[in-house]
């Protein structure tokens, strides 16, 4: 018989946690008492998790049944995919309805980190605007040149917005794309180029600090570098050297090593913005992330299929 209960591994946020309990009857593992995997788990066919929780490789060895694991957020890195692969087990992110409000906190990092515009808040704040001009210049940010690691779904959607702000875009990924931006086969090469780097891939040990110390200094004294991909993708001791000693310009970062929390070193900088982790935090985006999530599973139950699959 088809293993037919729908786990969800811990709460997902109020939406999909909802729509879990009344449309799928999801088992609430966090509401369980101990040792219902070991008891329950064969029953398990279908699970969803986020990339919060992720699902390790001892999940799916409690789950022998399991077919598919939706999981909310584009982010898979917490998720053993290639065990789950190997078991023809089906694995589901949520990507596409987050590309948009993503590649605009890319966007409101850079033109803060440029233009400065958190240490010119604070200094309006703190009643220091006595005098007209004092405040020191800042960085233009149009028509420069934009390099992005990763042109995938948002690192594209950064670019388009790049057009509007009539910049120049090349990209560094693992190969060429058919796209009307330049590609740049060595990451440090492209941060020489530019004068705004953008991080927008995924981490895990192939992304493991590509953005390195030789990178950060080809960006350059007066070069910004951007991460809203993974805090990982950047060795970030390197990064907080580059800007002590001005070899770097600035930063506009949403992912960090070691989150939740920055170093001090990284925080009240005027040339460093940091955002806790909010590029799909939207009401609209949250919302539809959830929906997937669930959509995902319907879509299995019904076509033996998930809708967005994390490809091998
Ligand atoms: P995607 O469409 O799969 O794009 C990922 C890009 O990364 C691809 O274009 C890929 O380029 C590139 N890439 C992968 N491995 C690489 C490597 N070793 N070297 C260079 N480039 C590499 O994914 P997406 O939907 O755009 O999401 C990207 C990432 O954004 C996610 O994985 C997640 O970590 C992050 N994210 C962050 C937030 C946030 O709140 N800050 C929200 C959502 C997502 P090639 O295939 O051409 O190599």
């Amino acid at each position: 018989m088809t293993a037919s209960t729908v786990l969800q591994l811990a709460p997902i946020g109020p939406l999909a946690d909802g729509l879990l309990r009344d449309e799928l009857q999801a088992v609430r593992l966090w509401e369980q008492a101990e040792g219902w995997l070991a008891t329950h788990g064969a029953s398990v066919g279908l699970l969803a998790t986020s990339v919060r929780w992720g699902c390790d490789a001892a999940m799916l060895a409690a789950l022998p049944n399991l077919r598919a694991v939706s999981s909310w957020g584009v982010g898979y890195d917490t998720l053993d995919v290639a065990a789950a692969h190997a078991r023809g087990i089906q694995v589901a992110n949520t990507p596409d309805v987050l590309d948009d409000c993503v590649a605009d906190l890319a966007w409101g990092l850079l033109i803060a980190a440029a233009r400065r515009i958190p240490a010119a808040d604070r200094y309006v704040s703190a009643g220091s605007w006595k005098v007209l001009g004092e405040f020191p210049l800042a960085t233009r940010v149009s028509g420069k040149r934009l390099g992005i690691l990763g042109l995938g779904r948002i690192g594209s959607a950064i670019a388009r917005r790049g057009e509007g702000f009539s910049m120049q875009v090349r990209y560094h990924g693992r190969g060429p794309k058919d796209v009307p931006y330049g590609f740049e086969p060595s990451l440090e090469a492209l941060a020489a180029w530019s004068d705004f780097l953008v991080v927008a891939c995924g981490g895990g040990t192939e992304t493991r600090h590509l953005v390195s110390a030789p990178v950060l200094t080809a960006l350059g004294p007066r070069g910004i570098l951007v991460n809203i991909g993974r805090g990982s993708v950047v060795d970030q001791d390197a990064l907080i050297a580059a800007l002590d000693e001005g070899r770097l310009g600035g930063a506009g970062l949403d992912v960090l090593q070691g989150e939740p929390g920055a170093p001090d070193a990284l925080r009240n900088r005027d040339n460093v913005v940091i955002t806790p982790h909010v590029g799909s935090a939207t009401i609209e985006t949250r919302e539809a992330m959830e929906r997937l999530v669930v959509d995902n599973l319907h879509a299995m139950l019904r076509d033996g299929r998930v809708l967005t699959p994390v490809l091998p």
